[in-house]
């Protein structure tokens, strides 16, 4: 049985000021949840303030991307080894705005899959289909690219720390959210992709959250299906109150 993983992305949102009382609050009305792992994920400047709020607790704390490399000569990057010096435990790969607005292709998120796994970080990669390819019906064939390359040359050992977040670009952002049955469906194909890839054994203990306008209101019919190992939260998780209601649901 798989424990559910519920993470808040910050995205470019929060001081550090902002991100510790946030974190204060999380951890004052969360750090007796044991139903669920929670994970923080800030920005960059905010690991470690996050990092030292959280210390010791049951809140752990990710990353919202990384280089590939341990070190180098790449100006304004961070490398797995910098993530993992200061106790950053998870790493959001590939997520859409990635791809996006900063070009990242699923051959640059394999190789930084593999980072993660050589590092001890948990990576949560994210993939998803746009309004355009659903309305295609292209949604399994973009899912089924999307892991077949993030995955290659992964091996099943490797793959026992991996998350994968199905988060539909449609869904982002954009108050609509995916029905429960619809993610059910995607998570199924993920699932059966990832037997293929690796092996059944990693595509049954696979964690597989659904992102997309997770909110408090929404969150007990998308968390109660079976397929729906947690979610990766973006805008309910800015405000801890929110944030709250939504893992306590
Ligand atoms: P929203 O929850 O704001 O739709 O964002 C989802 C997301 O992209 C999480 O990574």
């Amino acid at each position: 049985s798989r424990k559910p993983l519920i993470a808040a992305n910050w995205k470019m949102y929060k001081t550090p000021a902002e991100a510790r009382s946030c974190a204060e609050a999380l951890l004052k009305s969360l750090q007796d949840h044991t139903r669920d792992e929670i994970a923080i994920c800030p920005p960059f400047v905010s690991l470690s303030i996050v990092l030292d709020t959280l210390s010791g607790s049951n809140l752990a704390v990710g990353a919202q991307n990384m280089h590939f490399a341990d070190e180098g000569a790449y100006t304004g990057e961070i490398s797995p080894p910098m993530l993992t010096s200061i106790g950053v435990t998870y790493v959001i790969l590939g997520h859409s705005e990635r791809r996006q607005y900063f070009n990242e292709t699923d051959e640059l998120v394999n190789q930084k899959l593999h980072a993660a796994f050589r590092h001890k970080l948990s990576p949560i990669l994210c993939v998803g289909e746009k309004l355009e390819e659903r309305e295609h019906n292209l949604t399994e064939e973009v899912l089924m690219r999307q892991i077949e390359l993030a995955l290659r040359n992964v091996s099943p050992n490797d793959a026992s720390s991996l998350v994968i977040a199905y988060e539909p670009i449609w869904a982002i952002g954009t108050g609509k959210t995916a029905t429960p049955e619809m993610a059910a469906e995607a998570h199924l194909l993920i699932r059966s992709q990832v037997a293929r890839r690796l092996d059944r054994k990693s595509a049954d203990n696979l964690r597989i959250l659904y992102g997309g306008s997770v909110r408090p209101d929404n969150a007990p019919s998308l968390l109660n299906q079976p397929e729906i190992d947690g979610a990766l939260v973006g805008g309910a998780s800015l405000n801890p109150e929110s944030f709250i209601k939504l893992v306590r649901y």
